[in-house]
């Protein structure tokens, strides 16, 4: 009787789903972003529970993680990624945090929390191409893709189960299955569409926040790049991201179809590249491990501002190889 109940129980979550506004069309308008229902699936994760699970995931990375920890360069990251996160469907909070990796490669956890690797700001020579990283990240996050899709895989779970073994109902099997706050990240993977919806509303986001959408298409072209000159070295990323022609080809239709050009974007901005040098600087840094006292090099170089007063962004359109 319980897996008859379960059973009911998604059947009739899914017709509720269906029955729900089309969002299809609002999906293509980046005028009603904030107004829509991108997040909407199958989920049995109430906000509050993603971002008690997102936090706590959080919490793991950063235990295993080197995060950079330089002021200027967090506050300028969080400031760029809040920027877009308010140009977003999302409806959660947001904190940036910059991982000194050198892998080109950002994630977002469920529930807000985005990370971004430093060799990903090493690659973006603009910001317009930063902010495309993040953008994706935001997307994923505000469209629930790891929440909807660890619901579907748990409900596989659970109509599988014997009928006995559902005793306790919804909140027993999440117990058992390890679905509660300590799901392990192993869990939680992108489907090729959550990426395809990731880039799709991601180049919205940057385009409602005043960017260039094309810093979209050449962050991919640049990172396909990447991935033919190195590929083993990149397997990892390409694993959660996979990139090929199809992805470029996609975002360039997309951006004709749906965006109505704008006569100026920003393409890029002086306080980019200097925070972007100074990262590069202070990775010459040593190595602090968590333990004694961080070693900062002493500024007045790269500071932003020191090399160019002139903080105005770059509006311009992005001339893009063909
Ligand atoms: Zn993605």
């Amino acid at each position: 009787m319980r897996f008859l109940s379960a059973a009911i129980l998604v059947v009739s979550l899914a017709v509720a789903t269906a029955s729900a506004s089309d969002p299809k069309k609002s999906k293509d308008d980046p005028n009603q972003i904030g107004n829509r229902d991108v997040g909407k699936c199958l989920n049995m994760f109430s906000i509050e529970k993603e971002i008690a699970l997102g936090k706590q995931l959080s919490e793991e990375v950063k235990r295993q993680a080197r995060l950079n920890d330089d002021p200027l360069v967090g506050e300028y990251v969080n400031r760029v990624g809040q920027n877009l996160a308010r140009s977003s469907d999302a409806k959660v909070p947001f904190t940036f945090q910059v991982v000194e990796d050198e892998a080109p490669n950002a994630f977002a956890l469920p529930g807000g929390f985005v990370f971004v690797n430093t060799g990903l700001i090493k690659i973006a020579d603009e910001e317009d191409e930063f902010a495309a990283a993040l953008a994706h990240e935001i997307a994923h996050v505000a469209a629930r893709h790891l929440t909807c899709q660890a619901t579907k895989q748990q409900l596989l779970t659970m109509l599988a189960l014997p009928a006995g073994a559902v005793l306790g109902g919804w909140g027993g099997v999440l117990a058992r299955q390890g679905m509660g706050l300590g799901m392990p990240m192993a869990f939680m993977q992108f489907t090729r569409a959550n990426e395809t919806e990731a880039d799709y509303l991601g180049v919205q986001y940057m385009y409602a926040a005043g960017y260039d959408p094309n810093g979209a298409v050449s962050m991919f072209e640049k990172l396909e790049m990447l991935e033919r000159q190195k590929p083993g070295t990149l397997s990892r990323i390409f694993a959660s991201h996979p990139l090929d022609s199809t992805r470029i080809d996609k975002t360039q239709a997309e951006i004709q179809r749906i965006l109505p050009s704008k006569p100026e974007y920003v393409v890029t901005t002086s306080e980019y590249h200097d925070i972007r040098e100074r990262l590069i600087t202070l990775e010459n840094r040593p190595a602090n491990n968590g333990q004694g006292p961080t070693l900062r090099r002493a500024t007045g170089s790269g500071q932003p501002g020191d090399a160019d007063d002139d903080q105005r962004p770059t509006l311009k359109r992005k001339d893009l190889v063909e």
